[in-house]
């Protein structure tokens, strides 16, 4: 969806000229999964995939959202009657940007906002975060706030935590955010430091799949609660103030300490080692080996499988697939119980393992996979 179309949408629906068009990315996660509420390591990039918004200021208190992907007309709201967890539909998002931005002390006094994205939806390639982000950022031009990236991404994690009333890290914002075209990003969720990691798969002659398993098992909510109970329970009973604070050469000790407490011994296991191959794949990734990093994302999906047990059987079909089938390295990203699993290959075995993995889907009698290159890309800008 181009910044032409979005535009001509908005003059279509709301009879004027917007301001601006931005877009901000999706994005998967490299390496780093369920660290960013341990406040541990993360690493994602941007897709190519975005949501693109043209917007208009408004002075008059309204905020009208409209979204190509949302039949009807637009949704009509007043600045101040915005209240957390007031709007279960998808303008919860827009609109909790807008209340966090107020509720922050910024004076945006309304606006028109239509939409549309590539960022295929609720596939754990943060859709939300990518509809949250542009917002903001548009509202942060027109209203010259002059908020930078990790500012606004702060505000909609708490749009999305506050104002939806979905709990989730900080990384899926900052992601699209600050991504840079090329890269990995490094972030600490503990300090939100950042490091752009060069991350040049093609002149390297390698290939990031994104396999969007169209599955995502009704339970996942509840069990992300759990696990994020598990692990601060983890860390009071290891009395430290997150599992981040484990060293990795600490982790023996500290599984001794959790005698009794296996399914709890079992997530600490895994955060403390997934921190620990998150910073692998950083010294990997700067000293320009990304082929060695294969490894490395397999084993995080053990981990994930294993001891986090946050995957399910599409999920593993598609690592097992792909690993028999010659992939470098292969693992699920985002939360899990299905959405979407990476693999990292050589070029010229796309082809190959492409089909492999749709047939091992047809095989197992699951809906076909969407399966697209993941283009380390651009986070959020403004277009026109
Ligand atoms: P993910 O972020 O992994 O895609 P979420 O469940 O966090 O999944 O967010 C998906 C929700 O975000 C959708 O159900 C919808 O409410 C909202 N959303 C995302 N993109 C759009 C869009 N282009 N138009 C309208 N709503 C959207
Ligand atoms: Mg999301």
């Amino acid at each position: 969806m181009g910044a032409l179309e979005v535009r001509e949408g908005f003059t279509e629906l709301y009879d004027a000229e917007p301001e601006g068009v931005w877009a901000a990315p999706g994005r998967v996660n490299l390496i780093g999964e369920h660290t960013d509420y341990n406040d541990g390591f993360v690493m994602p990039f941007a897709l190519p995939h975005v949501t693109t918004a043209a917007v208009a200021r408004r002075d008059d208190g309204v905020l009208r959202l409209h979204s190509a992907d949302v039949p009807g007309a637009p949704v009509e709201l007043r600045v101040d009657d915005l209240a957390p967890e007031s709007d279960r539909n998808w303008t919860g998002y827009p609109a909790g940007v807008v209340w966090a931005l107020r509720e922050a002390g910024h004076e945006v006094t309304g606006a028109d906002v239509h939409l549309a994205s590539t960022v295929p939806t609720g596939a754990g390639l943060s859709s939300s975060a990518a509809l949250e982000v542009v917002v903001a950022l548009a509202l942060n031009d027109l209203y010259a706030l002059g908020l930078k990236g990790w500012q606004l991404a702060r505000l909609c994690q708490r749009a999305e935590n506050v104002y939806v009333g979905a709990p989730t890290g900080i990384m899926d914002q900052t992601a699209s955010a600050c991504c840079e075209s090329g890269h990995a990003l490094f972030l600490d969720t503990r300090d939100l430091s950042q490091r752009q990691i060069p991350f040049g798969l093609a002149s390297e002659g390698l290939c990031l799949l994104v396999v969007d398993t169209r599955v995502q098992h009704a339970h996942s909510g509840g069990e992300y609660g759990r696990r994020r109970a598990g692990c601060e329970k983890g860390a009071a009973l290891l009395g430290v103030d997150a599992l981040r604070d484990i060293p990795h050469d600490g982790l023996d000790v500290a599984l001794a300490g959790l005698a009794g407490e296996e399914e709890v011994a079992r997530l600490v296991r895994h955060v403390v080692t997934e921190d620990e191959r998150a910073e692998r794949v950083v010294s990997l990734l700067e000293s320009g080996d990304i082929r060695s990093i294969g490894p490395i994302l397999t084993e995080g999906h053990a981990s994930l499988r294993d001891d986090f047990r946050v995957s399910c059987p599409e999920l593993d079909l598609v690592v097992d697939t792909a690993l028999a089938s010659g992939a470098l390295g292969a693992r699920m990203t985002g939360g899990g119980f299905g959405g979407s699993a990476i693999v990292l290959t050589e070029s010229s075995d796309v082809p190959t393992l492409t089909q492999a993995i749709e047939q091992s889907f047809t095989d197992a009698g699951h809906r076909t996979p969407r399966v697209f290159e993941a283009v380390p890309s651009a986070g959020a800008r403004r277009l026109a």
